[in-house]
Parts: structure tokens; C-alpha cells; sequence
């Protein structure tokens, strides 16, 4: 199969707001259900133990209008909430039996329990994470939230989530981790042979498809591009910051490319790599997640650093890993977690001699030609400069 191939079926997931893959999964078995999640961290490995399709739900984009989701949220806020509830009520998450509701910041808090009250039958939980890492405070603290989690979907399938079941999902994901750190270490190395915008859409098919199914697609893609000869362009290597929950238009990536930046290290969908390592299989399996959340996580402005020191190393070490010139800093309009913690990476890129840029967008932002000019303005100044 070729990349060209690939890449088209994870366009038209991408496109598909009625999201017929996760339907018609849903459709061969009267027994299965879908549990809807918002971007950033949630354990998939525990919704896949139950038997059930965790389901990414990334907002409307740029296609979708938004006309009810504006009475619900202030107009100056970002966009993500206002979609997601015009999801909602245009019925397109209908067959959707579950949603999780990560805690990032208000504004996903608001919407759990605006949920509730708009989705009376549809199981919702605020799924909330440790601020500290102390294994007897934090640790104890997230098992029991992952214990409560794990009982909902019980109660909810009519299931039980065995031990067994659970090491065999992680096993899943553990490879599903792997692969797609092997898809973006070839686009580090050579990052005129994964274009971002195509490396993106196979994160995002993730979000829809099975993960038995998305680790076939990375696999796939793997050896398709790494055989495909493709031009080589000037462009100076970069990594985006700060695009974790609401996502960019899709025509943002490509014109930060276009204009001679090659991607080589993003935060997009957090979610496929939070969890640094291989979660370990031997042992209790909720305790072993809760280890790696705690222990083997990325310090990103998605997860709260309980130390100044740490702010901006893990930014720093992917800058240094992946040879980057240089960082873009792009968030959502009033993305608070983004927004805050962005001066303190800029004081850390500072520190270290790492030029940088920054900029806002909306998942429907149509006017690229502001962005074209400060990433290629960007570009020409890192090659005659750094
Ligand atoms: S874009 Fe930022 S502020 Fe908006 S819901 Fe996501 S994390 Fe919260």
C-alpha cells in the first residue's frame, strides 16, 4: 500500500464528523460500546479491557459551524467546547454510550457537567489526575480513580474487567506507543520523507479507528514512506509547542511547512505520547498505570510540574534530541494551560540559545497568510542567523 493510499483513509476519518468507522464498529455487536474522550490524557488501556472503543473527540474544526455551542460558552474563549457541544446537539455523537472528561482546565470541567445535565443517559465522568507524584499520597489517590473508572465501565457494559484483560490491552497500546514513536523518530531524521500534515492525520486516525487497526495503519505507513522518494527542501527544523487539546486547522501544519519549517517534534494529541516507557506487564496492571503516569510521564504544560526546575526540560531534551533550530509556540486562542506555562518556556529556550516564535489560531482559522509569513520570516532567519 502506498503512502498516498494510507494517507487518503486517514483523511476521510478525519473528514467523517459522523464518524462512521466508530459507528459501524459499534454496529456488529448489539454488546459493544463507545466511550468518547476528550484530547489530553485519559487510560485508554481500561475502556479497551472492557471491550469497549475509546473514541477521541477533537472538536468540529474548520467544517463545521457552530451555531447552538455559542449560547453555552463565552464568544472569547476557545472554540473546542462550543464544537464539541454542537456535536452533541446535531446528534453526531448519538451512538456514543460515554464520555471522559479529562482535567486540563475549567473549561473541560464545565463541560462534564454540562454534559450531564444535556445527556442525562450518557455515562460522563470528569476524570481527574494526580498533582503531585509521591507513590503514598498521589499514587493511592490515582489508583482509586482509576478503580472508579473501572467500575463505571463495568456498571455500564454489564462486564468485568479482568487482570488479564487489562495486561493485554496495555500490551496493545504499549505497541501502539512504540509505533508511533517510530513514526515520529523517522520524521526527525528525515523529515522530508513524512510530511507533517500526513504524519498528523495517521495520529489522528488513532483517535477513531481500533487500536488493533491504527497500529496495522502505522506499520503500513512505516514501510511505505520509508521507501518513497521525496524532494528535500531548505527548511529549517522546528518543533511545535502548545497545540495539545483544540487542534489547528489542518492548513496551519501545512503552511508552518510550506513555509520552511519542517515539523519534527509536535504536541498534538498528547495523548499518544504521554506515557514515556512500555508500561510494565508483570504485576497489579492498575497499579503499574498509575506508576507510569506518576513516574514516566511528559512534563508538558498539559500536566501539573510540581517543580520550577523541571518547567521547559522536557521541551528542551526533545529540542535537543530531534537537532530542532528552533520552537513555534502556537496554542488555541485563551488556551489557559498552554498560555501560562508558555513564558516560562520561552525563559527556558532563552537560557539556551533556542530562538522561537509564537502565535494563536483557532481550529478555525482561515487566514494562513499571517502565519506563512511570520514561520518563513522565522525560517529565513534562523538559516542566516543561528
Ligand atoms: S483549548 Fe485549552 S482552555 Fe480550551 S478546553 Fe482545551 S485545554 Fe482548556
Amino acid at each position: 500500500m502506498s503512502t498516498a493510499e494510507i494517507i487518503a483513509r486517514c483523511q476521510a476519518l478525519y473528514d467523517d464528523l459522523d464518524f462512521t468507522s466508530a459507528r459501524e464498529w459499534k454496529n456488529a455487536d448489539p454488546k459493544r460500546k463507545v466511550i468518547g474522550y476528550m484530547p489530553v490524557y485519559v487510560p485508554r488501556e481500561i475502556i479497551h479491557a472492557a471491550g469497549m472503543l475509546p473514541l477521541g473527540i477533537l472538536g468540529g474544526g474548520d467544517q463545521m459551524e457552530v451555531i447552538h455551542g455559542d449560547a453555552y460558552y463565552q464568544s472569547y474563549i476557545c472554540r473546542i467546547p462550543r464544537s464539541t457541544i454542537e456535536l452533541g446537539l446535531t446528534k453526531k455523537l448519538d451512538f456514543v454510550d460515554g464520555m471522559l472528561f479529562p482535567s486540563i482546565c475549567d473549561v473541560i470541567r464545565n463541560l462534564s457537567g454540562m454534559w450531564q445535565l444535556m445527556f442525562p443517559d450518557t455515562y460522563v465522568r470528569y476524570f481527574d489526575v494526580p498533582q503531585t507524584y509521591q507513590d503514598h499520597i498521589a499514587g493511592e489517590y490515582y489508583i482509586e480513580e482509576l478503580k472508579e473508572l473501572m467500575a463505571g465501565l463495568e456498571k455500564l457494559g454489564g462486564v468485568t474487567i479482568t487482570a488479564e484483560a487489562l495486561r493485554e490491552s496495555t500490551a496493545i497500546y504499549n505497541e501502539n506507543r512504540r509505533l508511533i514513536n517510530a513514526v515520529y523518530d523517522f520524521r526527525a531524521k528525515q523529515p522530508s520523507k513524512a510530511p507533517s500534515v500526513e504524519v498528523y492525520l495517521l495520529m489522528r486516525a488513532g483517535m477513531v479507528l481500533p487500536v488493533e487497526e491504527h497500529n496495522q495503519v502505522l506499520t503500513d505507513y512505516l514501510a511505505a514512506a520509508a521507501e518513497e522518494e521525496r524532494p528535500l527542501r531548505d527548511n529549517c527544523k522546528i518543533v511545535i509547542n502548545g497545540a495539545f487539546c483544540e487542534q489547528p486547522p489542518l492548513n496551519l501544519i501545512r503552511s508552518i511547512e510550506m513555509a520552511g519549517c519542517y515539523i519534527v517534534d509536535d504536541d498534538y494529541m498528547l495523548i499518544n505520547r504521554w506515557l514515556l516507557d512500555d508500561v510494565p506487564l508483570e504485576g497489579d496492571p492498575i497499579a503499574n498505570l498509575s506508576a507510569a503516569f506518576l513516574h514516566a510521564s511528559a512534563d508538558t504544560a498539559a500536566k501539573y510540574c510540581d517543580r520550577a526546575e523541571d518547567v521547559g526540560q522536557y521541551l528542551l531534551s526533545t529540542v535537543k534530541k530531534t537537532g530542532a533550530e528552533g520552537v513555534i509556540f502556537t496554542a488555541p486562542s485563551f488556551c489557559d494551560p498552554a498560555l501560562l506555562e508558555r513564558p516560562m518556556l520561552a525563559d527556558r529556550m532563552d537560557e539556551h540559545d533556542v530562538p522561537y516564535i509564537s502565535f494563536k489560531y483557532a481550529e478555525n482559522s482561515g487566514q494562513m497568510q499571517p502565519i506563512r509569513e511570520q514561520a518563513g520570516t522565522f525560517a529565513d532567519s534562523i538559516k542566516l542567523w543561528s
